[in-house]
């Protein structure tokens, strides 16, 4: 038995999105079939198209996604049909970090959730004419009006939930908001920079002017981005285009305590660890192109400086998740500011104005 539901379909590297029918999998005991209401683009999504991810194709992205619950698994126990629903990564449940509680680092994390194409015992969930097509993209595959989705990606919102813009609650944002909050933890009177104001930057922004921290220096090479980053919080704004980083960040406030980078770029990333102050700390959030390095003055690292990956905002999204759904009600956490809806037909418009930077985060809606 299975469903016939529309997808977004990516042939192959650099093609565009186009809506095809597929047929989805039964659920399978640990499984949920949701329909769409909401997804967010990513630039995750946009490298897996573009193929600098190697995501298997033909194949149907999207991991941002927030819907109703329509059918569940036997052993499902989390939700229920009609219960409303965001999704986030999957997880595997049973190696040493999900037993750790920190599924973000789940040993499985990239087999499950980006270059799988399928269940982790290699079944496909998504067929196109009886021929299997890669999905169980972050164990989801939302960009399509239905998804079979792992229990372990499933969150919980009320039904009066504003589905359109939590949607990406699940990725970007708590990968923004769960580095501050969850990872660097500053305190009060911490001096942290970011670098990069997309969607991820933008919610580190936001998260850290809920901390103590006293100085939010935001750093983009696109004036229009800081003036937003200033509104959302940052106390300072330095323009990457017009000079010396790290000469302006010193100027600014001496050495960071903290930095989040979140360009993807190995200039940006050596910057920051040079604008490092003793004892303060780097972490990485983006994805960089296939095995990127950078030189280190290792000398420089020597007083207590750090560098850390952070995946997902070191985020147990059924924990995490709420709480940032919390924080967006009561006007905390303002993600609306970073969002435009496009109707899913308009799929390839919202990825042309993501890539252009017109858009910090396209949500698609399903009607
Ligand atoms: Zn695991």
């Amino acid at each position: 038995m299975t469903i016939t539901t529309t997808a977004a379909v990516v042939e192959e590297a650099g093609a565009p999105f186009v809506l095809q029918d597929v047929e989805l999998d039964e659920p399978r005991p640990d499984e949920v079939l949701v329909r769409m209401v909401a997804t967010g683009l990513c630039h995750t999504d946009l490298s897996a198209q573009a193929g600098t991810l190697p995501f298997p194709l033909p194949g149907v992205l999207g991991h941002e996604g927030a819907g109703i619950v329509e059918k569940t698994g036997a052993d499902v126990r989390a939700v229920a049909p009609g219960d409303h629903v965001l999704l986030s990564f999957s997880s595997c449940g049973d190696c040493p970090q999900c037993g750790a509680g920190r599924p973000a680092y789940c040993s499985s994390f990239h087999a499950l959730n980006l270059f799988g194409g399928a269940r982790r015992d290699g079944s496909p969930t998504m067929f196109r004419d009886g021929e299997p097509v890669h999905g169980h993209f972050f164990g989801q595959s939302s960009l399509a009006r239905h998804a079979l989705v792992d229990e372990r990606s499933l969150v919980r919102v009320p039904e009066g939930a504003p589905l359109g813009t939590l949607a990406p609650l699940g990725c970007g944002i708590q990968t923004g908001a769960g580095a501050v909050l969850n990872a660097l933890r500053p305190g009060a009177g911490a001096k942290l920079a970011v670098f990069g104001t997309g969607a991820v930057g933008c919610a580190a922004i936001m998260a850290a002017a809920l901390s103590g921290s006293s100085r939010i220096v935001a750093v983009d090479l696109v004036p229009a981005r800081l003036e937003l980053a200033r509104e959302l919080g940052a106390t300072d704004a330095v323009d990457a285009g017009a000079g010396d980083v790290v000469a302006a960040l010193r100027d600014l406030c001496g050495g960071l305590d903290y930095i989040v980078e979140a360009t993807g770029s190995t200039t940006a990333l050596s910057q920051a660890i040079l604008s490092l102050a003793p004892r303060g700390t780097c972490a990485i959030l983006s994805t960089y192109p296939h095995g990127a390095t950078i030189p280190l003055d290792v000398n420089f690292m020597i007083d207590g400086r750090r560098v850390v990956g952070v995946s997902e905002g070191e985020s147990d999204p059924r924990r995490f998740v709420p709480a940032l759904a919390a924080l967006y009600e009561q006007g905390r956490l303002p993600i609306d500011r970073l969002i435009r809806h496009y109707p899913f037909e308009k799929i390839e418009q919202a990825a042309a104005d993501a890539h252009a930077g017109v858009t910090i985060k396209p949500v698609l809606t399903f009607d």
